[in-house]
């Protein structure tokens, strides 16, 4: 029995059963976790491109949804030396150099990920300025620091060591620096209290970390930073069809089809950090 929030140590908590797991609440930072929260699959699993087959569909929509991504980083992020966490295959990295004016091309990429092939995949497509090292985030050894720390899909698999992460995400980020996190599933939406643990994206197996808004805030506070941006994209990404998902959400009400996945306004989280300025 878990007796304290993984991410702030209050022990605060209330429990729920949700299909066969067990969901915890925390009522100080909201976090909610899954009561057997240790990862035990220590690997990432954002590297389709890689390993599955994807149909020709979702491919295309993927990759509209990567130069989206692509296009609001090279927007937001701080120019200099960028992590990514959870890096995959890499091919994010290169979709953000694309979308790099000419004149910038001049970043320095550094991508982590557990997976060996994947990382393989990586280094052998790598150009100069990428390196690519095979290690989990806190056992990841370096004495740089950074000006942008990149998570895309990769937050919710953090698990056991959320804490950690954002300590060790300090200590990485240079002042000034940015966090950005894309595609975070908030747990406080219209989807998830339709489909329970039917959604695909409350993945007990995989993923034990279900964050909200709320946490959000908390996180914030908790590791001085600063919140400049949380948004639910919906709207305008590559993944959105309004008349599509209405009738399905209805089709789940009136007929109870059994759907797993509807993508629809609050599933998703986007997220900008920054790293306040101490004063001294
Ligand atoms: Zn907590």
């Amino acid at each position: 029995m878990v007796n304290s929030c993984i991410l702030c140590r209050s022990n605060k908590l209330t429990s729920e059963k949700i299909g066969k797991e067990t969901v915890m609440t925390c009522h100080n930072c909201h976090l909610q976790f899954l009561e057997n929260y240790k990862n035990e699959h220590e690997y990432y699993l954002d590297y389709e491109e890689v390993k599955h087959n994807f149909k020709k569909e979702m491919k295309i929509l993927r990759k509209k949804q990567y130069e989206l991504d692509a296009a609001h980083f090279v927007k937001n992020c701080v120019p200099g030396s960028i992590l990514d966490v959870g890096c995959s295959a890499g091919l994010f990295m290169h979709e953000i150099y694309k979308a790099l004016p000419p004149y910038s091309k001049t970043l320095d990429f550094t991508g982590i990920d557990l997976d060996i092939g994947a990382i393989e995949f990586a280094q052998k497509n790598a150009l100069s300025n990428m390196v690519y090292y095979c290690t989990d985030f806190l056992n990841f050894q370096t004495d740089k620091q950074f000006d942008t720390i990149l998570f895309r899909g990769t937050l919710q698999y953090m698990s056991d060591d959320i804490r950690q992460t954002f300590i060790k995400l300090k200590k990485l980020l240079k002042e000034n620096g940015k966090i950005i996190i894309y595609f975070l599933p908030s747990f406080y939406n219209f989807i998830f209290y339709l489909l329970k643990e039917n959604w695909c994206l409350f993945d007990s197996v995989e993923s034990k970390l279900m964050f909200n808004e709320d946490v959000i805030y908390f996180i914030e506070k908790e590791f001085e930073l600063k919140l400049v941006e949380l948004s639910y994209p919906y709207i305008g990404s590559a993944y959105e069809n309004r008349m599509t998902d209405f009738n399905n959400v209805i089709d789940v009400i009136k007929n109870g089809k059994p759907m797993t996945n509807i993508p629809f306004y609050g599933n998703i989280m986007q997220i900008v950090f920054e790293n306040k300025k101490v004063w001294c």
